[in-house]
């Protein structure tokens, strides 16, 4: 079994509170880092369109709360009920982890790949280790896969 080489991200509730109040979880900008330092692709796959995506990751890069590379980061772009990582260009599935709080948008058939999180909800507390947790979390699949 070959390592996953694309890591699809999840924005609301995943990085992010959500698309209007759009604080950043605790540990984005390390997590981001440590996503785009193991896996040769890093792509967004949000129920959010693209247009109000630019102008959230614009601003959480100002603030220094994501990388300067993240504000290019790859937007997936899909219809449906589920994220179907068919959906990501020149991808396979088999090769591809998705990282989401939500179970109901991961694929029936896809969910070997999904990385669960749990929600970042309200209070939105400064003290949430999700991202770490899931940092490892990710460490293990690799480890495993190569
Ligand atoms: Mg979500």
């Amino acid at each position: 079994m070959s390592p996953p080489t694309i890591l699809a991200l999840d924005l609301e509730g995943t990085l992010i509170s959500n698309a209007m109040s759009c604080f950043p979880r605790p540990g984005l900008h390390a997590f981001l880092d440590f996503s785009a330092a193991h896996f040769p692709r890093v792509v967004l796959f949000t129920a959010v369109s693209e247009h109000r995506v630019r102008p959230i990751l614009d601003v959480l890069a100002a603030e220094a709360a994501i990388p300067g590379w993240a504000r290019g980061i790859e937007i997936i772009g899909w219809a449906g009920e589920v994220k179907d990582l068919g959906f990501i260009p020149r991808a396979t599935v088999a090769g591809t982890l998705l990282v989401d709080d939500l179970e109901s948008y991961v694929h029936p058939d896809q969910r070997a790949q999904w990385v669960p999180i749990e929600p970042f909800v309200q209070p939105y507390p400064d003290t949430d280790l999700e991202l770490v947790r899931v940092t490892e979390a990710l460490r293990d699949r690799l480890r495993s896969a190569g």
